[in-house]
C-alpha cells in the first residue's frame, strides 16, 4: 500500500511514475519527460478490465493535473495576470513606504530650550548591597535607591534598576520656558537624572571618580542631529525613536520586495513549464487513446 501513501503526496503538477501496474503491454511512458513509447500503444494482449480501468482513472487524474499547470502558464503569460495584479499592488505599498521614509528624513527638528549651568550639588552614593545616590540640584534635592531583586544571568550580577524617590524635576524647568515645552521638558529631565544618578552609581561601585562640575546643562544638551534634548551621556531619546521608525520602515520594505521577487520567480515558473505541459498533456491523450478512451 506505499505506493498509495506515495501517490497522495504527489504534488498536483507533477504525474506520479509507474505506480500502477497493470498488464505487461499496458504499461506505458512515465511522463518524466519527452520518451519514446513504441510498445504503450500496442499491447500483446487485452489488459485486465479492473487494471484497464484503473490505469484510466490514473491518466485522467494526471490529465486534470496538467491542464491545470497549462492553465496557470498560459496566465503567465498574459500581459494582465494574477502575480502581475500582486506586483502592482507591492509596488504601490513600497511607494508608500518610500513616501512614509522621505517625510520621516524630512521631519522637523525636535522642539528645545537650553537650560542654564546650575551646579549639580551634595552628591552623596553608597555602594552595599542596595545603592543608593543623592544630589541636588538649585536647591531641589534627588533621592534613589537601588531595587532589591538582584538578578544573576550566566553568573554575572545584574544590579537592579534605580528608583527615583525624592525630586521633582518639573520644578528645575526655567521660568522663561514657553509654555508648550514645559511638560515635555519635565519629561526629559526626569529621565535625564535617573540616566545621572545610575552613573553615579555605576562609578561608585567601580571605584571610579565621580564627574567633575556636572550642571542642570549637561542634562539636557542640544541633540546635533535633531535639535531635542540629549540625555548624561549625550543619548537622544526622540533619535531613539526616529531609529527605530526607520529600521521598522526598511524591515517592511525590505519584507514587501522579497514578495514582490518571489511572485515574479512564480509567474516566470509558470510560463516556463508551459511547453514542457503541452508535450506531457500530449503523452497523457495518446495513452488515453491507447486504452479505448
Ligand atoms: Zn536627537
Amino acid at each position: 500500500m506505499v505506493w498509495r501513501r506515495l501517490l497522495g503526496k504527489e504534488p498536483k503538477s507533477r504525474p506520479a511514475r509507474d505506480e500502477v501496474t497493470v498488464a505487461d503491454g499496458a504499461r506505458t511512458a512515465t511522463h518524466g519527460g519527452p520518451q519514446p513509447r513504441p510498445a504503450a500503444t500496442r499491447p500483446s494482449g487485452p489488459p485486465d478490465k479492473a487494471a484497464r480501468e484503473r490505469r484510466r482513472r490514473e491518466l485522467l487524474r494526471r490529465r486534470d493535473a496538467i491542464l491545470f499547470d497549462i492553465e496557470q502558464g498560459e496566465l503567465a503569460l498574459r500581459p494582465e495576470n494574477p502575480w502581475q495584479e500582486r506586483i502592482d499592488l507591492l509596488g504601490d505599498a513600497l511607494g508608500t513606504i518610500d513616501a512614509d521614509r522621505e517625510a520621516l528624513a524630512r521631519r522637523r527638528p525636535e522642539p528645545t530650550f537650553p537650560l542654564p549651568p546650575i551646579p549639580i550639588t551634595d552628591i552623596a552614593t553608597t555602594s552595599g548591597d542596595e545603592a543608593t545616590v543623592r544630589f541636588a540640584i538649585g536647591g531641589e534635592p534627588f533621592a534613589f535607591a537601588e531595587e532589591v531583586d538582584w538578578d544573576e544571568r550566566g553568573g554575572a550580577v545584574v544590579r537592579g534598576d534605580l528608583r527615583h524617590q525624592v525630586g521633582d524635576t518639573a520644578r528645575l524647568v526655567p521660568d522663561e520656558t514657553p509654555c508648550d515645552l514645559r511638560k515635555a521638558l519635565a519629561h526629559h529631565l526626569a529621565g535625564s537624572v535617573t540616566v545621572f544618578a545610575t552613573d553615579l552609581r555605576d562609578r561608585a561601585i567601580a571605584g571610579e571618580p565621580l564627574p567633575a562640575a556636572p550642571t542642570l546643562a549637561d542634562l539636557a544638551r542640544p541633540c546635533p542631529k535633531c535639535g531635542g534634548w540629549s540625555d548624561w551621556h549625550g543619548r537622544c531619546p526622540a533619535c531613539t525613536r526616529r531609529d527605530l521608525e526607520r529600521q521598522a520602515l526598511n524591515a517592511e520594505a525590505a519584507r514587501l520586495e522579497a514578495e514582490r521577487s518571489r511572485e515574479a520567480e512564480e509567474r516566470h515558473r509558470w510560463a516556463e513549464r508551459l511547453p514542457i505541459a503541452h508535450r506531457r498533456l500530449a503523452d497523457i491523450e495518446a495513452d488515453l487513446a491507447a486504452l479505448g478512451e
